[in-house]
């Protein structure tokens, strides 16, 4: 008589079950994951690269950031907690994080019907005056004679914010990731998310090194959003980033004046400069827009010709700048994700409530990404946050 064999057991890989689990760690990314390892939650993060890094949207040293956000200003309170938490993160991580030293914007005088940046000297005097931040406007001759390297139009109107500034966004990246690290948060680089899926009623992420549970999931993939969600609503663009030689580097110093943005009647005629140098680059980055050719991260042209530096040299840098040499020694390549109305998308996933989705980039997002990181791990944490609603799907 055989006796009755043992049956084989096939033990499953018990699959990891989180508080939070954020996928993408770039500038909202890591700023979740810090503030919710923070406030005692159990999380784990996924980066398909190890931010920061070249291929997203959070590169080139810096950002601009402005408190009288003329893009409307249900944005302020986030941009003025995020200055409170560059300084807060910044004097725990020995960096010098945000440099306010005011910066110029500039637009033409008389109303302009472009949605983009139409009449956004007086959009952001508007906002200033109702939140009680500085805010000087000066005639196209005052601002030639104080800062004599931009080389404003009689035709423009020139508004100053003295507590604008710079704030060094890679660093602050790095900074969250470690301060995340440090409270205990598991971060996985080079681990990619390929999509979501459910079990025992709780969303998991799937990733080619395992599935990973959590109580909540936050997406804040950047510019590869629109494979994990609203496709319609999110358009990707190429952006390039410029360093030209300044004939003498002492006149853009950045403590004179950090940035200046050219708001123009067409969307293509916008120009950034900014004071130089941050760190390791001895040049002047200056950037333009465009929103005419859509591209995804892995098809875009991330090589920057010749023809197209001179171009631009040519048509923007030259009638706008004094003391910018043709000789561009660094050009990067960015990504925009821009939403149809150039606002927000902060909200559930479209097919799961405990999945919170964010693309805040629109061209103007790393400025309140501290603050929307810090609100979404309250968020998670049950614990009471600054109102997200003006971000919610709801409005398209
Ligand atoms: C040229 C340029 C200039 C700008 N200027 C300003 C400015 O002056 N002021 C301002 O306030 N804002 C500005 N912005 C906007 C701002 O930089 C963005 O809003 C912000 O960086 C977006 O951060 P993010 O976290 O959404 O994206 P990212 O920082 O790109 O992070 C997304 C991350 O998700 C990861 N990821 C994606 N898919 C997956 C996956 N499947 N699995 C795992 N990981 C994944 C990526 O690797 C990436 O690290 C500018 C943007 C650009 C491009």
């Amino acid at each position: 008589m055989s006796l009755p064999q043992p049956s084989t057991v096939v033990t499953m890989p018990a699959v990891r079950v989180a508080d939070l689990a954020v996928v993408g760690l770039g500038a909202f990314g890591a700023a979740v994951a810090y503030h919710a390892a923070a406030l005692g939650l159990d999380v784990v993060g996924f980066d398909r690269h190890r931010p920061p890094h070249e291929f997203g949207s959070s590169h080139a040293e810096t950002r601009v950031t402005r408190l009288a956000v003329g893009e409307g200003a249900h944005y302020v309170p986030f941009v003025q907690r995020s200055h409170e938490l560059w300084r807060e993160i910044g004097a725990a991580t020995d960096t010098v994080l945000l440099h306010d030293y005011g910066g110029l914007i500039i637009a033409p005088a008389g109303v302009s019907d472009d949605d983009r940046w139409g009449n956004f000297v007086e959009d952001t005097a508007v906002v200033a005056s109702g939140a009680g931040i500085e805010f000087e406007q000066l005639t196209a001759a005052d601002a030639r004679s104080r800062f004599p390297n931009v080389l404003v139009g009689d035709d423009e109107i020139v508004g100053r914010e003295p507590t604008a500034g710079i704030v060094m966004a890679e660093k602050v990246v790095a900074a969250q990731l470690d301060l995340a690290t440090a409270a205990g948060a598991e971060l996985r680089f080079g681990s990619t998310v390929s999509g979501l899926s459910r079990s025992k009623g709780r969303p998991v992420v799937r990733t080619s090194d395992g599935d990973v549970a959590a109580r909540h999931v936050v997406i804040a993939a950047g510019a590869w959003a629109p494979t994990f969600h609203d496709v319609d609503q999110l358009c990707v663009t190429r952006q390039v980033v410029f360093w030209f030689e300044a004939d003498d580097l002492e006149t853009w110093r950045p403590d004179q004046l950090s940035f200046v943005i050219w708001a123009r009647k067409s969307i293509d005629e916008y120009l950034g400069a900014f004071g130089a140098p941050w760190g390791g680059i001895p040049a002047v980055k200056v950037l333009g827009e465009q929103f005419v050719e859509t591209t995804t991260p892995d098809a875009v042209d991330r090589t920057v010709s010749p023809g197209e530096i001179a171009a631009f040299y040519e048509r923007m840098v030259k009638p706008r700048l004094a003391g910018l040499t043709p000789n561009c020694v660094k050009a990067s390549v960015c990504l925009y994700t821009n939403t149809t109305d150039d606002h927000f998308l902060i909200d559930s996933h479209p097919e799961h409530l405990d999945v919170t989705v964010v693309s805040a980039c629109s061209g103007h997002g790393f400025k309140h990404s501290a603050a929307i990181g810090e609100a979404l791990a309250r968020r998670a944490a049950g614990q009471d946050h600054l109102d997200l609603s003006p971000f919610d799907r709801s409005r398209f």
